[in-house]
């Protein structure tokens, strides 16, 4: 496993990182042993960097996960989140924020966060985040509840602050890079780390193919199917061809990719060491070029990034 520093916090990251949310059912069903099981793999074979929210699963990933990280706390990188608790309920004032990561430390049985992040920062004004949560925030890290402080979301124009760790998801993997065009270069000049989830676009760029749920265009969904058409073809695993293209990423320290089962962390973990197949990369660049970087509205009207 190779390991990079997060922007300037210091924290040293396996560049696979474990996104918790379908720890919590957001995928599935999800085995709870199975998936305790995932997160020890993950641990055995270098992954120290741990996503998770209250979001998902509404409290159930992160109980799951604080479970499975008994004994193993100061083995991981633990990262979570505040402010959003369900699908339309978001509150980001100081009382709530200074609860919920009480709550959550509960949870996830530990006294310290590594990084705390604010979920989903699109769904409320700029003025809440930065006039009540992040100085909510930055009081429990000088309080040492947490070590770090973030945002995270998918409207990349918001994500532009100068904050610890910044993480965004589904802008930057086969099907979309817009990230680099809309935050990298802001978040690289001030030294923020950068965290980059959903590299199979949230199960897209998967032989299952995404939940019902998934939000993104038809044309995108056919898409990705369309991809691993071609990877099943050439006998390359999309989600392998997937990860090594966000690996590749000169900035990016962590790369978070939901994996309920060993079996994906074992298969995630081995791609992160194979060279990626260039020329079916190029092929697979070809057949995305006419449906790249479209992405779908999220949060209040005014903080969408301009399309
Ligand atoms: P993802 O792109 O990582 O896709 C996850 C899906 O892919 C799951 O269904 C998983 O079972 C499947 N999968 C993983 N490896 C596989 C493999 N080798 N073969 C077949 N299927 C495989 O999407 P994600 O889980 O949404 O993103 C990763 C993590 O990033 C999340 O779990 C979460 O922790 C974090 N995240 C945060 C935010 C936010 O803060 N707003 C948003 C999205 C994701």
């Amino acid at each position: 496993m190779e390991y990079r520093t997060l922007g300037r916090t210091g924290l040293v990251v396996s560049k696979l990182g474990y996104g918790g949310s379908p720890l919590g059912n957001e995928f599935g069903d999800a085995d709870p042993l199975e998936g305790e099981r995932a997160v020890h793999c993950a641990i055995d074979l270098g992954i120290n960097y741990f996503d998770v929210a209250p979001y998902y699963g509404r409290t159930l990933a992160e109980t799951r996960l604080g479970a499975a990280l008994a004994g193993r706390r100061d083995k991981v990188i633990l990262a979570t989140k505040c402010g959003r608790y369900d699908v339309n309920e978001f509150d980001f004032s100081a009382a709530r924020i200074r609860a919920s990561i009480d709550e959550s430390l509960r949870r996830l049985r530990t006294d310290y966060l590594d990084v705390f992040l604010a979920h989903d920062i699109e769904f409320v004004t700029g003025k809440e985040i930065v006039e009540e949560a992040i100085p909510t925030m930055r009081a429990l890290q000088r309080e040492g509840k947490t070590r770090f402080i973030g945002i995270s979301g998918l409207q990349l124009n918001m994500l532009r602050r100068k904050v610890d760790v910044v993480l965004s998801y589904c802008r930057y993997n086969l099907l979309i890079t817009d990230l680099d065009d809309l935050l990298t270069p802001f978040v690289k000049d001030n030294g923020v780390g950068l965290i980059n989830a959903s590299p199979l676009h949230m199960g897209i760029l998967t032989a299952t193919g995404p939940s019902p749920w998934h939000p993104a265009p038809t044309q995108v969904k056919e898409t990705g199917r369309a991809i691993i058409e071609l990877c099943e073809k050439r006998g390359v695993r999309a989600s392998d061809l997937a990860l090594q293209f966000a690996f590749a990423h000169p900035y990016v320290s962590t790369t978070l990719a939901g994996m309920p089962a060993v079996e994906q962390v074992r298969q995630n973990v081995a791609a992160a060491s194979k060279p990626v197949d260039e020329a079916l990369l190029a092929e697979v660049l070809d057949l995305i070029a006419p449906y790249k970087n479209r992405s779908w509205p999220t949060g209040l009207p005014e903080n969408q990034d301009a399309s």
